[in-house]
């Protein structure tokens, strides 16, 4: 395994505020308002946006303006890079109506989260991904596959390596170009990390892994920064942590994206910090959506403090 990563490899910030944030929020935020949210972080200078997710309206009320959304979106001609949710091929082609390069999709390692979120078999959901890339990779698009509660789940608790064998092996053959091993409710550890990263390398080099954590117990930066010392380069958050896990009561959102940037800017892995624009954005999560936030840089700028070592 890696230890040692080249100093030369950038980090990729992938910002889920639109998707994940806003889909475990009970209130709906209205299309003008997500278009708004949209404009803003696109000037956020993150690596890449997920804005919405082609599902059933019915099951996930908050986002069934996904066509809608997309429609306004892509008039403006944005350089932003963007990703978008299917559940099936179904909602693959109606992404397909739109210039989004990235596409996501999502398999448990859970049986029983699979289950409970989309009412199939882990297996069921491989046969549905594989299909998915197929019918995206004609379109020339990217794909990028979650796999959800890698590190325990709300009903089976524990998971193990085994579960997560056969679930590699499977997606290591099937051409996605990016693995997102994800903590929906937020129990990893530092040495859990180290853990599922050694397994995981077996299968992915870490140049396909992308890591996306919530942070239910704190411990969410911490284990980035494990993940980043193994070699991890792509990482997820949401701004100011908004969301959740409809599933899981108590779990909090994301990590905060805007906390993610601040970890490696101060590092100097990253550059430059755009203060003015993330806390325009904050500003508008807080102010205007009504959203609790929870990272630490919203905390400070909630009480009027200054960002110490971000000019
Ligand atoms: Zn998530």
């Amino acid at each position: 395994m890696k230890t040692e990563p080249q100093k030369s490899e950038a980090i990729t910030l992938t910002d889920v505020t639109l998707r994940d944030g806003l889909q475990a929020e009970s209130k709906t935020v209205p299309l003008d308002s997500k278009l708004q949210l949209l404009n803003l972080l696109s000037q956020c200078q993150f690596n890449r946006l997920e804005i919405t997710s082609f599902v059933n309206p019915k099951w996930i009320p908050q986002l069934g303006d996904a066509e809608k959304l997309c429609e306004s979106w892509f008039k403006k001609g944005s350089t932003q890079e963007t990703m978008a949710f299917v559940p099936n091929t179904k909602g693959c082609e109606r992404l397909l109506k739109f210039p989004i390069p990235w596409v996501s999709c999502f398999v448990a390692a859970s049986p029983t989260f699979n289950q409970k979120n989309v009412n199939c078999t882990i297996d069921e959901s491989l046969k549905e991904i594989e299909s998915i890339i197929s019918v995206a990779k004609n379109a020339k698009r990217k794909i990028r596959v979650y796999v959800s509660t890698v590190w325990g789940c709300p009903y089976e608790k524990e998971i193990t390596a085994s579960h997560l064998e056969p679930i590699f092996q499977k997606l290591s053959k099937s051409g996605a170009d990016e693995i997102a091993l994800s903590d929906t409710i937020g129990v990893a550890t530092p040495s859990t990390v180290r853990a599922v990263l050694s397994q995981s390398s077996k299968f992915f080099p870490f140049s396909k892994i992308a890591l996306h954590l919530h942070n239910t117990y704190g411990f969410a930066l911490a284990n980035v920064q494990t993940a980043y010392d193994v070699g991890v380069r792509s990482f997820d958050g949401s701004l100011g942590g908004v969301g959740g896990c409809p599933y899981a009561r108590g779990a909090t959102g994301n990590i905060a994206s805007d906390d993610l940037r601040n970890l490696f800017f101060r590092q100097g892995k990253l550059k430059n910090f755009p203060k003015p624009e993330i806390e325009k954005t904050l500003d508008y999560l807080r102010n205007e959506l009504g959203l609790v936030l929870n990272s630490s840089l919203s905390k400070i700028q909630e009480k009027g403090g200054s960002w110490y070592g971000i000019e």
